[in-house]
Formats: C-alpha cells, sequence, structure tokens
C-alpha cells in the first residue's frame, strides 16, 4: 500500500463504513417536492439508498418495497452459526428509516413496468415512481443441483446464505450433531456473494467444534480450486484447527479433485460429488448464484444472470431511470459485498438526486473492505479502494491490500475487535440508530 498506510487505511474504512463516495452537498437542493423514488428491496443496497437520499434532499418522495417486517444482516450471521452471537444481535427494524419520512411498503414487488414507470406489487398495486433503485440481493441457481431446492433448504439442509430461519437451523443442527461427526460445506461457483464467507463459516463452526465436540471434522467440498483469501485462511486452519495434520478439523477438496457436487439426497444426508458420494451428519449447501427474481421479471439481466450498469452512475443498460445495486449488479471488480452494496448505494443515491435536478452526476470513488474470523481474538482483512476511468469501475493501484501474513497476534486480535466495530458502524449506517 503507498501513501496510506494499511493501518490507517483499515482504521478509516473499519472504523467509519460511511466513508465513501462522494459529496452530497451538491445535490442538496431544498425545496419543492423533488420527485419520487421507489426503491425495491430494504437490504443492505436498498435501506443505505434510502437514507442518502431522504439525507440529501428531504424534499424527494422516498419509498422502499420489502416483504419482511426485519432484516436479519448476514454479516457477523456465521458467528450466530457458531453460538458466538443471538439471531437477535444481527436483527435490524424500518423504525428509524421511517422516522425520517421514509415510506415502507411491506410487500413483493413482482415486476417493474418500465414504460409507464411504476412497480407492480403483490397486495399494494402499482407504485409509480420517477427513479426506481434495485437492490434485491442474490437468488439461487436450484436446478445446478439435483434434489436441492428452497424447501430442503428450509427444512433440512439449509444454505443459510441469506440470514434468518437457516442461520437459527444450522446452529441448531449443530448441536444436536454427535461429538465424531462429520460437517459438509459446499461452497458455490463464482461469482457469489461474499467470497470469503463460507471459509470464515468453516472457521467459525471449526471452533465451535473444537471446543464442543473436538472428536468432529469439516469437509469443504468446493466447486472452486481456489478462494479468497486463501493464504490467510489456511494458515489460520493451520494455526488453530491442525489444519494439514492427520488430526485437522478442516478437509479441502477442490473442484478438480472432487470439490463439484451433483446431487444431494436430503433423506440419507448423501451428497453425491463428481468423483464420489460423501455422507455428512450436518450439510450445508451453498448454490451458485444469480441476480434476484425480480430482476429477471423486468427484463435487467444479461446472459450471464446479472444486471449490467453505467458504473458511474448504477443505472441499468437495460431500462433508463432503473437503477440496480449491490450483489445483483455488474460492478466487478467490486466484489459482491456488504460494503460494496453499501458503498454502491451512496453513488448510486448521489446520481438519482444529481438525475432527479437535472445536473449530471459526479465521478465517483468506492470502498470495500471484507473483514473475516478465524477464531473470535483472529481476524484478517482484504481491503480496496476503486474509482471510476471514465468507461468502468477500477481498482486504485497502490490502495488496498491484505492483513500480513506476518501480523502479530496482536493485530490479529485487533483485525477482530474491527470487525465487530465495523459492523455496528454499517448497520447503523444502513439502518440509522
Ligand atoms: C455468511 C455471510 C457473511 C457475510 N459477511 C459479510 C461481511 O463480513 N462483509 C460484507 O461486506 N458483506 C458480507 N456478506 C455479504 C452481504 O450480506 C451482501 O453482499 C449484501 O447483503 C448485499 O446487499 P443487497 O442489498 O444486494 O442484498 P440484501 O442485503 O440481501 O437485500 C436484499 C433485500 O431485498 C429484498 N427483496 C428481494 N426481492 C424483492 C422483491 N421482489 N420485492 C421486494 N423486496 C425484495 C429482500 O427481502 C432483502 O431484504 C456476507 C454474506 C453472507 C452470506
Amino acid at each position: 500500500m503507498s501513501g496510506i498506510s494499511r493501518r490507517n487505511f483499515i482504521q478509516i474504512t473499519g472504523g467509519g463504513a460511511a466513508v465513501s463516495t462522494m459529496g452530497f452537498s451538491n445535490i442538496l437542493l431544498a425545496g419543492k417536492s423533488a420527485g419520487h423514488v421507489v426503491i425495491i428491496g430494504g437490504g443492505v443496497g436498498g435501506a443505505t439508498a434510502a437514507r442518502y437520499i431522504k439525507r440529501a434532499d428531504p424534499a424527494v418522495q422516498v419509498t422502499i418495497v420489502e416483504p419482511n417486517a426485519n432484516y436479519f444482516t448476514c454479516f457477523m450471521s456465521n458467528e450466530v452459526i457458531s453460538g458466538e452471537r443471538s439471531l437477535d444481535s444481527i436483527k435490524f427494524g424500518y423504525k428509524n428509516l421511517e422516522s425520517m419520512g421514509i415510506k415502507v411498503v411491506q410487500d413483493y414487488a413482482s415486476n417493474i413496468d418500465a414504460k409507464k414507470k411504476h412497480v407492480v406489487t403483490k397486495k399494494s398495486g402499482n407504485i409509480a415512481y420517477d427513479r426506481c433503485i434495485v437492490s434485491p440481493g442474490v437468488d439461487f441457481k436450484w436446478e445446478t443441483i439435483e434434489g436441492y431446492d428452497a424447501e430442503v433448504a428450509a427444512t433440512k439442509i439449509p444454505h443459510a446464505w441469506k440470514a434468518g430461519p437457516q442461520t437459527a437451523l444450522l446452529h441448531k443442527q449443530l448441536q444436536a450433531m454427535k461429538d465424531g461427526g462429520t460437517v459438509i460445506i459446499a461452497p458455490p461457483p463464482n461469482p457469489f456473494r461474499c467470497p470469503p464467507g463460507p471459509y470464515e463459516r468453516a472457521c467459525q463452526i471449526a471452533h465451535y467444534l473444537k471446543n464442543n465436540k473436538p472428536k468432529s471434522k469439516i469437509l469443504i467440498l468446493d466447486a472452486k480450486d481456489k478462494f479468497s483469501k486463501q493464504g490467510l485462511f489456511t494458515q489460520g486452519w493451520k494455526k488453530h484447527y491442525g489444519y494439514g495434520t492427520d488430526n485437522s478439523l478442516i478437509e479441502w477438496v477442490k473442484g478438480a479433485e472432487g470439490g463439484i457436487i451433483e446431487g444431494v439426497d436430503a433423506k440419507t444426508n448423501t451428497i453425491t460429488g463428481s468423483v464420489e458420494e460423501y455422507k455428512g451428519d450436518v450439510i450445508n449447501v451453498i448454490p451458485a448464484q444469480k441476480a434476484g427474481k425480480i430482476a429477471f421479471n423486468s427484463g435487467l439481466v444479461n446472459d450471464k444472470g446479472w444486471c449490467p450498469v453505467n458504473q458511474q452512475t448504477f443505472e441499468s443498460t437495460m431500462h433508463k431511470d432503473v437503477y440496480v445495486i449491490g450483489d445483483s449488479s455488474v460492478a466487478s471488480p467490486l466484489p459482491k459485498s456488504g460494503y460494496s452494496a453499501n458503498s454502491e448505494a451512496k453513488v448510486c443515491a448521489a446520481a438519482v438526486g444529481a438525475s432527479l435536478h437535472g445536473k449530471p452526476a459526479a465521478i465517483p470513488t468506492l470502498v470495500n473492505t471484507c473483514y473475516s474470523l478465524i477464531t473470535p481474538d483472529d481476524g484478517i482483512s482484504v481491503a480496496m479502494v476503486y474509482n471510476f476511468d471514465g468507461k468502468k469501475i477500477q481498482k486504485v493501484k497502490g490502495s488496498g491490500g491484505l492483513t500480513p501474513m506476518d501480523s502479530s497476534e496482536a493485530m490479529r486480535k485487533r483485525e477482530a475487535r474491527y470487525a465487530h466495530s465495523w459492523f455496528n458502524n454499517i448497520t447503523s449506517d444502513i439502518f440509522g440508530g
């Protein structure tokens, strides 16, 4: 990292999730109603965009359409699975948004009629918009794993890749498992939400097993041959969980060596891999992903199943005045993370505000940091700053970086503390309070 030391960078980005993007003052124009922005999805991207549009210009009418009364963050949900924290601690409501004058309609958006400029909802009729922001997260490609579907995931083999009841189910299954059992985790192929997430989950579960069921094992059946922060994760697995020895708590099978899974039998807890069959006591299959369903219904996706956007504003390249942010959008090289969704939401909020006032969008800067906990006291991270080169988002050379492999225990402990303070900061940036 040049110019700015890694330590300072982490302090800036970890300590203040609101570091982003650009000044809002240039679009803060008071006065008459400046239009209606309808936001589909009250998760990380949607709730952040709503708050930043309203904060910049209270005259803009902002409506969120979201089917659930509460949102459970995926970040820190791995700590719920391992029993380090409660499900309630990752649950957030919309009271603070409503008190800012944001309207929250508890409903499901079925379609966007981009010609008539309205959102079609299940129960609340059509909602007209001047600008529509779509942040529905991901959906799953169920068809890629035989025998695995939404019903099996909800009742027997949770993916827990959307936090909530499945997070609690996976935790309960671990608690009920005998000592000596096998936990199978099957991470998906790229691209997917939270690239380090499955491997942090393996760490969290290993930490639980080490302390509670030490004869047990975790088998990671990976669709890929390499993964995010692999050097740091495997170093941590060696240090804490005996990785690479006969007594390792964790075994990782790469895609090329049989990790790719083809089918699941929920009755017998058997997985059919590309090379052999595996039996597990607790199974966590994370399926391949695509943009949320509303994006498909509304003609916002490309042939790969994700939503192409103008990366300066996040306006869809398929429909004018419709913007897509968060996991569903094509924002690479930004990863599909909550931090990215929060950053993208601020860029989009500013662009939408500018366009409602007939002004040009600013040139954005975006930030991402992803923390992972190897143990509650051993944290690692990857960070990067991004800018817009006139055509697309690109990494800023010399910015960001990884936790050094040779960092001290004290630094790792600090990174774990930063991870938790990042959680507190970003959730209050998204949901207020
Ligand atoms: C285990 C795990 C750990 C993670 N840890 C981190 C981390 O440490 N750091 C990090 O930065 N990121 C992390 N992430 C990733 C992060 O959670 C996502 O990238 C982020 O939530 C994406 O935001 P989003 O707005 O695109 O989607 P979401 O936050 O999922 O929000 C989507 C919302 O849209 C709603 N919705 C969907 N369809 C409709 C519809 N048709 N009508 C109305 N509403 C709809 C949903 O109900 C939901 O509330 C993690 C993910 C997982 C799975």
